[in-house]
């Protein structure tokens, strides 16, 4: 078992610092503790998340979850990037509380990610968990990769999407839930 600890005192040193300074006596430790919160989505299922639906009272009418905020890390440089994630589904007989698709973002998020895997990930799980007439994902993010590095384009928005069902396939009906979307 490694000591990640002294891995992170390697990393201080190799970006020209003193590890030994005041400030910095417990960051490797501290570092080292933020992982299990950061990469939690490793350990979780979604299928442990989807696993309670409601078919009682299922309706026939679009799901929509709006401004499910995140937090991710961009797998290309271990960089934040942070949004929100909106979700629609329209049921085949089966819903699942909201807070779950919120816990299903989560899942995703809390993993080394580009946002494109992300958005496919997050519909794929409630295609396969929920099985509905249609999905719609759009995720909206702001990745410190680029504002903080690289070329340093502060204010820009990645926008991703993920369709699937009646939302891929029928043009009308895509146009109206990216509308409600975007309302
Ligand atoms: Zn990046």
């Amino acid at each position: 078992m490694k000591n990640y600890p002294d891995l992170i005192r390697e990393v201080l040193v190799a970006i020209g610092e003193d590890p030994d300074r005041e400030g910095l006596k417990d960051t490797p430790k501290r570092v080292v503790k933020s992982w299990s919160e950061l990469y939690a989505g490793y350990m979780q299922k979604p299928a442990d998340i989807l696993s309670t639906v409601f078919e009682d009272g299922a309706c026939d009418e679009v799901v929509i979850l709006k401004n499910i905020a995140f937090s991710s890390m961009c797998e290309h440089h271990m960089i934040p990037f942070i949004g929100v994630a909106h979700i629609a589904y329209l049921p085949a007989g089966k819903v699942v509380g909201l807070s779950k698709l919120a816990r299903l973002t989560e899942c995703f998020a809390r993993r080394l990610q580009i946002q494109e895997k992300m958005t496919a990930q997050i519909a794929n799980a409630i295609e396969e968990h929920l099985k509905p007439k249609g999905i719609a994902v759009v995720v909206e993010a702001h990745h410190q990769c680029m504002s903080a590095r690289g070329i340093k384009k502060q204010a820009t928005t990645m926008v991703t999407s993920a369709m699937r069902g009646v939302f891929r396939e029928d043009q009308a009906a895509r146009s109206e839930v990216l509308a409600l979307l975007k309302a």
